[in-house]
């Protein structure tokens, strides 16, 4: 959106400002199909006058010409004059102007109407999907964590202010431009830089909007207000459809170009041999070269794929699926498994403590007091729980300094001057069992997620955890299975917990206790047997999985924003039933991909061949050429629904 904040009459220039965004968004959405239908009206004056008034005709004709062509006579000149090479735009102009040149000023000018046209019905599914996907946006407002005072408070990142003090914590994309306070992380900054190699950053150091944290946390004072949220970058790309095209788009760009280079020469030496050779004339060879041009241009060709995949990522979009290109679809179509991380995926993600235990010196609350204090710094679901434990019990929390993750085992910072550990049992197995506790952190863990506290080598206390599954785990299982994916679950959680989950999802494949780096080795095995895997997950922990799967699917609303960044596919709304909706949404689109390229290539060949062989009016070749085009067109526009 574009802003304006002048100082003396901020009210009457967003007024002015407003009134212009609203044309521009007009004229980029109805532009293209005024100027088509415009054409049309003067080429159906120019049609009418044409027996009585000839000359007066040619003029509509020529202003149809201009008006009908301009978008896309620009588009063929800049092919031609920037890339050196020639495109289906050229193409239909060349015979427009061919056609008028042998005195078929109607036929030329119906030719550039619906070619306009279909450029237009193109143009209109652009702006619906671009405008579908900005939709997605007020679904995930972002967020910064705004420090006063020793309380957090989370803020839109708009409100944020030039000196405020706010808190980043690990996975997460920095809000804005500022310096780091205190506190130490690697932040990846390949988003400015293109270099991926995370950057290490201490009190001091300056740190960019859009980037990403690691495994720290850090506070920051703000030096510049930040516009530029994840989404709006994402979104961005997405418009951008071109970065990410299907196979089929890529080929199909390379084919128009030899395509039109062989129509061209075929056309030319259709001019010039006959009269040579057979002693033709030359309006009969022209003529025939004419329609040649017309009916072997590739433009149903052309329009067989964007128009289908604009139409799916604008169905998907309203639906809350935010496909970062047109090729996820296509790879979508042929997963054949899925794997699901557990907590925050197949889970709601927000689990509940049951229970606590606290060996000495510390009791109950003390104990969960600092392990709250130190999991306000991190973004884990179970941190989550643990700090909305304490703050339901009224407990003040400490700082917490010094905070580093340890992505899938734990978290480590310093409260009250002394360093914290707290993480999965597996850390502590030795000294559990050296302080003979060991049995009893074993019990907490039948059905529950157990995280341990310990400090300088000894166990002083252990959290129990329990998590619910999402009421749509198991029907999603259910539809995978009749689409014929396996389904595998991946999760750094104990086994005890992870098999109860998945009993409870239908899941027959588990593996359980993974670091990241296990996941993403998983991923590639299975991609190894399967071929096509795609990964759901959430979590920083996931992100490296989600990189490798074909298909990287990230849970928008409990997601983190490394995971968010990384994946392919977003689900906004966190409904898990909407995957299999995906594939079937990318099975279809390649069905109709496939059914318009045959229909588009199977017309053009009978048309050349008609030609050559007995010889078809331009006004029919007009006709079957055109009709094909919008008959592609529309039949891709039935996956908006
Ligand atoms: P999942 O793969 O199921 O999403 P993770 O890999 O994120 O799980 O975490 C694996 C285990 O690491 C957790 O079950 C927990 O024991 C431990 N862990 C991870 N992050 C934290 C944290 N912030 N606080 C305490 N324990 C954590
Ligand atoms: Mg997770």
């Amino acid at each position: 959106m574009i802003m304006f904040t002048s100082h003396q009459d901020v009210s009457s220039s967003n007024d002015k400002a407003s009134l212009e965004t609203t044309f521009h968004s007009w004229k980029a959405r109805y532009g293209e199909l005024a100027a088509a239908l415009i054409g049309g009206g003067l080429t159906a004056i120019g049609w009418l006058l044409e027996q009585r008034l000839y000359s007066v005709a040619v003029s509509f004709f020529i202003l149809s010409y201009a008006v009908g062509g301009y978008a896309k006579a620009k588009e063929g000149l800049n092919t031609l004059v920037h890339e050196r090479d020639l495109d289906v735009n050229l193409l239909m102009f060349a015979a427009a102007i061919g056609a008028a040149a042998i005195g078929y000023w109607t036929e030329g000018a119906i030719l550039i109407f619906i070619f306009s046209l279909s450029g237009a019905l193109e143009t209109l599914t652009i702006e619906r999907s671009s405008r579908d996907i900005s939709a997605l946006m007020d679904m995930k407002p972002e967020k910064a964590i705004r420090c006063l005072e020793g309380a957090q408070e989370t803020v839109p990142i708009q409100e944020l202010r030039i000196d405020d003090i706010i808190i980043i914590k690990n996975g997460e994309r920095i809000p804005a431009d500022g310096i780091v306070m205190e506190g130490t992380s690697s932040v990846n900054q390949a988003s400015i830089t293109g270099e991926s190699i995370p950057v290490d950053k201490a009190a001091g150091d300056p740190v960019f909007a859009g980037t990403l944290n690691g495994e720290g946390a850090l506070y920051v004072k703000v030096t510049a207000s930040s516009e530029s949220t994840l989404f709006a970058k994402i979104i961005r790309l997405v418009q951008d459809a071109q970065s990410e095209m299907p196979k089929a788009e890529r080929f199909m760009q390379r084919f128009e170009r030899i395509y039109a280079r062989a129509v061209i020469g075929i056309t030319s030496s259709l001019i010039v041999l006959p009269p040579w050779l057979l002693g033709w004339s030359w309006t009969d060879a022209l003529y025939k070269a004419m329609v040649f041009l017309v009916v072997a241009s590739p433009c149903a060709l052309v329009a067989s794929i964007m128009p289908v995949m604009l139409s799916a990522i604008s169905n998907g979009a309203r639906k809350g699926l935010l496909f970062k290109g047109g090729a996820h679809l296509e790879s979508i179509s042929s997963v054949k498994a899925i794997a699901l991380d557990k907590t925050g995926t197949l889970t709601i993600g927000k689990p509940a403590v049951t229970d606590i235990i606290a060996f000495a010196p510390l009791n109950k609350d003390e104990l969960l007091k600092i392990a709250a204090s130190i999991e306000t710094m991190s973004t884990h679901p179970l941190a989550r729980a643990i700090v909305d434990e304490a703050e339901s019990k009224g407990i003040r929390l400490e700082r917490c300094l010094d905070f580093q993750a340890m992505t899938g085992r734990g978290v480590q910072g310093n409260v009250l001057e002394q360093t914290w550990t707290i993480g999965k049992p597996s850390l502590f197995e030795k000294e559990a069992r050296q302080q003979g506790i060991f049995e009893e952190i074993e019990k907490l863990q039948q059905g529950n997620t157990v995280v341990v506290i310990g400090q300088a080598g000894t166990v002083i206390g252990a959290i129990a955890l329990q998590d619910r599954i999402r009421p749509e785990a198991a029907p999603m299982v259910e539809k995978l299975k009749t689409l014929g994916v396996s389904v595998v679950m991946l999760t750094g959680d104990q086994k005890l917990t992870a098999d109860l989950i998945a009993s409870q999802a239908g899941i027959g494949r588990i593996y359980a206790e993974l670091l990241p780096e296990e996941k993403l080795r998983i991923v590639k095995q299975l991609k190894n047997d399967y071929g096509s895997v795609a990964m759901i997950g959430d979590g920083v922990n996931d992100a490296p999985a989600l990189a490798t799967a074909t298909v990287g699917i990230a849970m928008g609303g409990a997601g983190s924003d490394a995971a968010l960044e990384t994946a392919d596919l977003v689900l906004m709304n966190d409904d898990l039933l909407k995957i299999s909706f995906a594939i079937e949404l990318g099975r279809r689109m390649k069905k109709v991909i496939k059914q318009n390229i045959i229909f588009a290539a199977v017309v053009i060949l009978f048309l050349i061949a008609s030609n050559f062989i007995s010889g078809i009016p331009l006004p029919l070749g007009v006709l079957g050429h055109e009709g094909s085009t919008i008959l592609v067109i529309l039949n891709g526009l039935r996956l908006l629904r």
